[in-house]
């Protein structure tokens, strides 16, 4: 059985969380303090996913998020009150893997989760590694670039993972936001053209010589590998 991590203060909502990823299978850890979830994630790192609300009573959800990152990947979603909110964290990319809305459906947020632990899953198709300059190791969920590992966060891999299942094909960016945030309209186009620029940025600092990333005007992205 999976083990999930829920952090969050308002017993109510855990309860309805918990039924419903109970229902699915999952067994829920739930705490209601930030630096409590921490401490958990760190000594089980068979958890396989975290359910993070922004407001805690002892930190905000941001911070815990930030810290987990330091010593995790673990797949994360957030619970979010406020619009602001959202916006911080699509801008700051502090690595979350999707969010939710309060008030929620506790069903669609297991769909959700079910569907980010599908797409973390190993087993996509490789590419051509005889001809490419990358690799991908979808168990460690890396890329490698000339040899080298890129250090991308969750959302840039996913990105660069779907460029090169299909090298030379033109993704728009509503395509590419389906297929990596898998609902469209949770999130903003502008936000693939933040995780493109850094995603180009990381492998010119490997590769000055070449930008694999072409952009296709008013169309979207295709990479070739
Ligand atoms: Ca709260």
């Amino acid at each position: 059985m999976r083990s999930l991590l829920l952090i969050e203060d308002e017993s109510a909502i855990a309860d309805t969380v918990i039924y419903a990823l109970e229902s699915e299978g999952f067994q829920v850890i739930w705490v209601t303090l930030g630096l409590e979830g921490v401490d958990i994630l760190q000594a089980d790192p068979d958890i396989a996913l975290v359910i993070l609300d922004v407001g805690l009573p002892d930190s905000n959800g941001f911070e815990i998020c930030k810290a987990i990152r330091k010593f995790s990947d673990v797949p994360l979603i957030f619970l979010t009150a406020r619009n602001d909110e959202i916006d911080r964290i699509v801008g700051l990319e502090i690595g979350a893997d999707d969010y939710i809305n309060k008030p929620f459906s506790p069903r669609e947020l297991a769909v959700r989760v079910k569907v980010i632990l599908k797409r973390m899953s190993p087993g996509s198709k490789s590419l051509d590694t005889t001809k490419s300059s990358f690799e991908i190791n979808t168990q460690l969920a890396e890329i490698s670039y000339f040899k080298k590992p890129l250090n991308l966060t969750r959302y840039e891999y996913l990105i660069l993972q779907l460029l090169l299942k299909q090298p030379k094909r033109v993704f728009s960016r509503p395509q590419i936001m389906e297929q990596v945030w898998e609902m469209t309209g949770t999130s903003l186009e502008r936000v693939v053209d933040t995780h493109i620029k850094s995603l180009r940025t990381k492998l010119r600092e490997i590769n000055t010589e070449d930008s694999p990333i072409k952009t296709h005007r008013g169309l979207g992205y295709s990479i070739s590998s």
